[in-house]
């Protein structure tokens, strides 16, 4: 479903991607684990063409990253994106937020738009909000109003970048049940995240990286209870 190969980024003299070979099959969940600066989300970000790369290849679903145009934003929209930070429109209620994509970029018409944009919201759980401005919401309400704003596109796969980092304590929960319920349900998946009672029950496979690198990967059983590498080793020692 996604596949990175030989993929370098630079910014400036810094060697942020470091001959990346990822591949995320499809229906599978991919934690991503590493030291803040590693270069998780510079992956992730890579994947949608967030961040431009300097050599390799990305395909999504067999298909080459294209550069730029109508291509690069059909191909967007097959790929959600959530991030630390909602993103949500302020100024719109939550239904017109989950609408909107649909709407401009898959040109579906108003009704059909948010018939399934209800349907997302009471899978997600906020079904009863549609209506309010974000403002009038939790952050984990938010959050889940995010992810039903990205599956709304229907994408072939989601990326996270650490989506449950802002949120108060008692708010984690609710949107990692979200998404242990959509990776349950078969989504493609990969998730940045330091929560690693999700990377253990929700992960097919987790990635550790450092200063750039994909230093090792495996089962979460194998990873968390035998991992190979000393940075691995080190990191898994601070944050256990
Ligand atoms: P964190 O856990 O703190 O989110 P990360 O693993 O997501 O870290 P990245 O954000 O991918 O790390 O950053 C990788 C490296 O690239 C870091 O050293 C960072 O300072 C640098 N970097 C990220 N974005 C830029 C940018 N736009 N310009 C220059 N350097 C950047
Ligand atoms: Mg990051």
């Amino acid at each position: 479903m996604v596949r990175m190969d030989g993929v370098q980024k630079w910014f400036g003299d810094l060697h942020v991607l470091q001959d990346i070979e990822f591949e995320v099959a499809g229906g599978e969940v991919v934690v991503v684990i590493g030291p803040s600066g590693s270069g998780k989300s510079t992956l992730c970000r890579a994947i949608n063409r967030l961040e431009p790369i300097n050599e390799g290849t990305i395909e999504i679903d067999g298909v080459p990253l294209p550069e730029e145009g109508k291509a690069l934003a059909r191909l967007r929209a097959e790929v959600g994106m959530v991030f630390q930070s909602f993103n949500l429109f302020s100024h719109k209620t939550v239904l017109e937020n989950v609408t909107l994509g649909p709407i401009k970029v898959l040109g579906k018409s108003k009704s059909e738009a948010e018939q399934r944009a209800r349907e997302l919201l009471d899978r997600v759980g906020v079904g009863a909000q549609a209506g309010k401005l974000p403002s009038q919401l939790s952050g984990g309400q938010q959050q889940r109003v995010a992810i039903a704003r990205a599956l709304a596109m229907d994408p072939k796969v989601m990326l996270f970048d650490e989506p449950t980092s802002a949120l108060d304590p008692e708010m984690i929960k609710e949107v990692l049940d979200t998404m242990v319920d959509l990776a349950k349900g078969g989504m493609t998946m990969v998730v940045v995240t330091h929560e690693m009672g999700f990377a253990r029950t929700a992960a097919d496979r987790v990635v550790f990286m450092a200063d750039g690198r994909i230093v090792e990967q495996n089962t979460p059983d194998e990873f968390f209870t035998n991992p190979q590498s000393d940075r691995a080793k080190d990191f898994l020692g601070k944050i256990l």
